[in-house]
């Protein structure tokens, strides 16, 4: 497996695997990586000949009051782990290979991006379709996976792709949890005991939440309050949303039809979590 960090490497070797007539997966990543992306990563390993691995934490999707700086990061351990998952490549960029002085081109979408997440982080996903549209014009892959965790952003990278006429086919990938239902984060490292036991208010919310919708709820008002109750029984826990919107449209619902996303997003102290569930 090679690690490279410039864009020319990377299209030399993604263009020579071309010309061999091989497929070429990609899995886009901030890197620090646990079982959650190695789920996305085998999947690509199991549907194309090579696997791209994109580790990068990209400055424009973080806020100027968000965790750029202290976004966990081990290079050697991730390494070892697209090592092992098979992957034939990590690229490995500095902000200053995606974007060299001068840089001035944004992707940008009107709808999708301004409910849930895109609320409290209004240039998230300027910088997140910006920096994927770039990662699949130097990677050319036939495929690339997504999970299912960030569910607006695999939403908004297939709108995307469909907008720009891109040309890859966007795989979404189910949510890996912890045995005890958290689901795995880069960013639960940021949690002490107290609010790692927390934290479980958002799977055991929502697992009370697709209860209640198996169970015939069909108001999304009832379900989002059902939700709301959970998480504000817990004291170390702050809502910033909990809303029910259609999953392709990502518009809010009244009456819960198929398919619908329901989506939190919650603080457990200093740290912003976000969980979810289709029901499909
Ligand atoms: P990140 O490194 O957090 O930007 O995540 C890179 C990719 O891995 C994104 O497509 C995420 O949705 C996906 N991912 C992160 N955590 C999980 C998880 N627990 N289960 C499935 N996919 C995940």
């Amino acid at each position: 497996m090679k690690i490279v960090e410039t864009v020319e490497k990377v299209r030399e070797q993604v263009r020579s695997w071309h010309r061999e007539g091989l497929s070429v997966g990609l899995v886009p990543t901030m890197g620090y990586l646990h079982e959650g992306h190695k789920s996305l990563i085998d999947r690509a390993v199991a549907e194309n000949d090579r696997v791209v691995v994109s580790v990068f934490v990209n400055p424009m999707q973080f806020g100027p009051s968000e965790d750029l700086e202290s976004y966990p990061r081990d290079m050697e351990r991730d390494a070892a782990l697209c090592e092992e998952a098979r992957a034939s490549l990590i690229f490995h960029p500095q902000p200053e290979e995606m974007y060299p002085e001068g840089f001035s081109s944004y992707v940008d979408m009107n709808t999708l991006t301004e409910g849930l997440c895109g609320k409290s982080r209004p240039i998230h996903f300027r910088g997140v379709c910006t920096v994927v549209a770039k990662l699949f014009h130097i990677a050319e892959p036939d495929r690339a996976y997504f999970g299912q965790k960030d569910a607006q952003q695999l939403a908004v990278i297939r709108h995307m792709v469909n907008d720009l006429s891109f040309g890859i086919e966007i795989v979404g990938c189910p949510i890996v949890r912890e045995e005890d239902g958290l689901a795995k984060s880069s960013r639960n490292t940021y949690l002490n005991q107290d609010e790692r036991n927390a934290a479980l208010v958002l799977s055991r919310s929502l697992k009370k939440g697709r209860e209640s919708v198996e169970g015939g709820e069909k108001s999304a008002a009832a379900l989002a309050g059902r939700i709301r109750k959970e998480i504000q029984a817990e004291p170390l826990a702050k809502i910033d949303y909990v809303e029910v919107v259609d999953w392709n449209t990502l518009e809010p619902v009244e009456e819960i039809h198929k398919p619908v996303l329901v989506a939190i997003a919650v603080y457990i102290g200093k740290t912003r979590l976000i969980d979810n569930f289709i029901y499909e």
